[in-house]
């Protein structure tokens, strides 16, 4: 019908006549269609960086290139005046679509993501854990994790691990024993008057090979004094509050045998030593408590902005561990995680031979090399790193040699090193600083199976203990104990720019392999920059009413949504942030320069703020001359 009334139209009037009344009854149509083409086009000119995004420079021009096309034909082929009308409603719409868009995407960041402490509905992954494991119960899981975090206060406040050695890893074990060294170091003590769990929940289950791990988020407030008698300047203390993450590590489908109300062997029941140190082991029948197989295993502890900080792709994952399982030619038992607590505890414990210079701590797992080349302070002379613990540590590289396996493990800490000289304490940092290396650790291809950890001071040729000492060989079956031939033995440590060409260098046998920029994807330039801002405003140890004024201020100026960064403000209030930079060194300059703008419009640069930024300076080779 419509066709034959339009032949008609046609007929009686002159072409071109026809051709302008057809467009006019399209005008609607084009309208609607151009209105699509610009909100695209607004929103990948603005996501591209366009608008003044900080990461990356242009990349916009797509989005401009589209709309003036869209413009020219429309001024051709529209008839006047619709075609200035059409293109001035659409050069109106983008410059607004593009604006919103921007505005938008400035204020997503990663620093708003911190969590406020509610219970997750549904925590990732929950569904297919079930599945494996239909005797969950979730309320005695919680109860042992309020239980843990309550017994963990108490031993991290008296310095006693024995009475929650059977429950935490090895790594974790690490963690709080190099703490205690260092608390020694600086004559610290942390006392604690309140201890109040707001909320415990289920935040995401992953699986890791043969394992699951829960990832369970505590919601708490501690009132505490963190004193040291050698340097009270070091001194902190308040009430905070915060949520952290606690992973807890078991095998898939395992009957639970209790290890957190009963004190027995989960194996054979004889009741476990009192002070079981680095080795969590039944002396009746050699069970390690801590191994997954039977209860739930407290594998690590993450603070909020490293765990949302962190780039999902690198976690450890069932994916991830059956490649690298297949790789290395590992039995089935293994699992990223694993090996990530044991670089470390390795880890962990060359810093502790550096403080205490005392180069036996670290001798029987590493490789000669590596520990012919390891600085040791002058004699007589200490290096403390105050406030030490692990950000986050991954799997990043898998070597397949002729002979051997290496695997790359970029270990993220955090910490403020001081120097003790003749019982004065100097800092050599004038914050916490978190810096980022990756540890090489080896072994032969066809390794014979373990029958000890090094790193838990036990022979893995005869499982005999071992003793910190500069002679390598086992006392008992006098083999080597850095051998390569049954345990993984450190041979390599490396800042993380250095690792980029190790990772180059080697690129033919690195079957798996993440690029350094990977490990802090989530943070862009301007994350970086508030995050260290903020902790130069609290440098002075205090962020009052008028230090929060300045940074939400800054936080509106940079874009950020001011409401959602209230727990990343609460982290900074109580003096929760560390120091971040990338590795890349133009990023860092940017960084830097945010940083310097944004102290010197902080009323007048306080001592300690220009200290602070000339340490940051030297400390991160920034060139400022560039
Ligand atoms: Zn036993
Ligand atoms: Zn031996």
């Amino acid at each position: 019908m419509a066709h034959h009334i339009d032949a008609g139209a046609e007929f009686h009037h002159p072409p071109e006549e026809t051709m302008k009344q057809l467009r006019k009854s399209h005008i609607p149509i084009i309208l609607a269609v151009a209105a699509a083409m610009v909100i695209t086009a607004a929103a990948v000119y603005a996501r591209a960086g366009g608008a003044g995004d900080f990461d990356s420079g242009g990349g916009g021009d797509d989005g401009i290139g589209f709309i003036i096309q869209i413009i020219l034909w429309i001024v051709m082929e529209l008839p006047f005046p619709w075609n200035l009308i059409v293109s001035g409603i659409i050069i109106v719409a983008f410059v607004i679509g593009s604006k919103m868009t921007a505005k938008k995407a400035k204020a997503r960041t990663i620093l708003n993501r911190l969590p406020t402490g509610d219970t997750v509905k549904k925590a990732p992954g929950r569904d297919a854990f079930m599945k494996n494991n239909p005797d969950f119960n979730e309320e005695v899981f919680l109860g042992n994790v309020r239980d843990a975090f309550m017994k963990i206060q108490k031993a991290w406040e008296t310095q006693n691990l024995s009475g929650v050695r059977k429950f935490i890893s090895d790594g974790v074990y690490q963690r709080f024993n190099t703490q205690f060294v260092m608390m020694g170091l600086l004559r610290q003590k942390n006392t604690m008057s309140r201890v109040d769990i707001k909320n415990v929940y289920i935040d995401r289950i992953d699986s890791d090979g043969l394992y699951d791990i829960i990832q369970a988020a505590v919601h708490a407030s501690i009132t505490e004094s963190f004193t040291s008698e050698l340097d009270p300047s070091l001194n902190t203390g308040g009430t905070e509050e915060f949520v952290e993450y606690w992973s807890f590590l078991k095998k898939r489908g395992r009957p639970r045998t209790d290890i957190y109300q009963s004190d027995s062997c989960p194996n054979c029941g004889t009741p476990l030593p009192k002070d079981m140190g680095e080795v969590s082991k039944c002396v009746s029948c050699g069970t390690l408590t801590n191994s997954g197989e039977y209860d739930w295993v407290l594998s690590e502890i993450t603070q909020a902005d490293d765990y949302v900080g962190a780039n999902p792709k690198l976690g450890a994952s069932a994916g991830l561990t059956e490649k690298v399982r297949r790789l290395i030619d590992e039995n089935e038992d293994f699992a990223v995680q694993l090996v990530e607590d044991k670089a470390s505890n390795g880890y962990l414990q060359m810093l502790t031979a550096q403080a205490l210079g005392d180069p036996a701590v670290m001798r029987r797992f590493v490789s000669d090399e590596v520990f012919n080349s390891m600085p040791m302070p002058e004699p007589g002379a200490r290096v403390a790193y105050n406030r030490l613990y692990l950000n986050d540590v991954y799997l990043v590289g898998v070597a397949v040699e002729e002979d051997k396996n290496v695997l790359a493990v970029a270990v993220k800490a955090s910490c403020q090193r001081v120097k003790i000289d003749g019982g004065k304490a100097v800092k050599l940092d004038q914050a916490v600083m978190s810096r980022t290396e990756v540890i090489l650790m080896s072994r032969d291809r066809k390794a014979g199976a373990s029958k000890g950890s090094l790193y838990a001071h036990s022979c893995p040729s005869c499982g005999a203990p071992v003793e910190n000492s500069l002679s390598i060989n086992c006392a008992y079956c006098g083999n080597p104990f850095n051998s390569t031939a049954s345990e993984w033995i450190i041979t390599g440590v490396m800042p993380m720019e250095r690792y980029e060409e190790y990772r180059r260098g080697n690129a033919d046998s690195l079957a798996y392999q993440v690029k350094a920029s990977q490990v802090d994807r989530l943070y862009d330039v301007r994350d970086f920059a508030f995050n260290n801002v903020m902790l130069v405003i609290a440098a002075d140890g205090v962020f009052g009413d008028e230090e929060l004024r300045f940074a939400e201020d800054l936080a509106k100026k940079w874009g950020y949504d001011r409401e959602k960064l209230q727990p990343f403000f609460q982290m900074a209030r109580n003096g929760r942030l560390s120091l971040r930079m990338p590795d890349d060194p133009k990023k860092r300059l940017k960084i830097f320069r945010m940083m310097e703008k944004a102290a010197e419009a902080d009323r007048a640069l306080s001592p300690e703020e220009r200290l602070l930024l000339e340490n940051v300076r030297t400390e991160f080779k920034i060139d400022t001359a560039a």
